[in-house]
Parts: C-alpha cells; sequence; structure tokens
C-alpha cells in the first residue's frame, strides 16, 4: 500500500502534491502584480502560516484556501479569530 501522508504544516510547495503546487504557480502568477502583497510581506505571512496548527497540506483550515495563494493578495488577511497576519 502507498498512501500519502497528510502533511501538517506544510506548504502546497512543501506537501509533494506536485500537479496541485503547479496549477497554483500558475494560478500566482496570473494574479495582477498591483493586487500581490509585496515579497517581504509575503514571507513574513508565509512564516506564521507554517507555525499555524490550522494548516494542513497546504490548505487553511479555516477558510478552505490554500495558504500561498490567500497570502499573496494584499487585501487578503489571515481568517483566524487571532487574526495572525
Ligand atoms: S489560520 Fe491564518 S495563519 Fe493559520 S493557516 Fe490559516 S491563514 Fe495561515
Amino acid at each position: 500500500m502507498n498512501e500519502r501522508k497528510i502533511c501538517k504544516r506544510c506548504l502546497l510547495a512543501e506537501s509533494g502534491q506536485t500537479d496541485l503546487a503547479q496549477t497554483l504557480a500558475e494560478l500566482k502568477s496570473a494574479m495582477p502584480e498591483e493586487e500581490k502583497t509585496d515579497p517581504a510581506e509575503y514571507e513574513r505571512r508565509l512564516t506564521i502560516c507554517r507555525g499555524c496548527g490550522e494548516l494542513s497540506d497546504g490548505t487553511c483550515l479555516k477558510c478552505g484556501c490554500y495558504a500561498e495563494f490567500r497570502a499573496l493578495k494584499k487585501r487578503m488577511y489571515c481568517p483566524h479569530e487571532n487574526k495572525k497576519w
């Protein structure tokens, strides 16, 4: 049996789901530049997500979004009740 393990606290790019990670990379590159947050803020957000218990296999369990996509949008915010970013 070859079952894939759920990767807690992994972003999609780190989870081994290469097809999904590729699709996400394409969606991210298609986002208009003016809608993207700056690289430093993007990394700050992802660092927080990596340490969050709500991150599972790249998905935020609070909202169902892929964390990397949500964090890239400038106007987005963390949906956690403590609004982590
Ligand atoms: S709750 Fe916030 S910090 Fe946690 S994974 Fe979701 S977006 Fe990231």
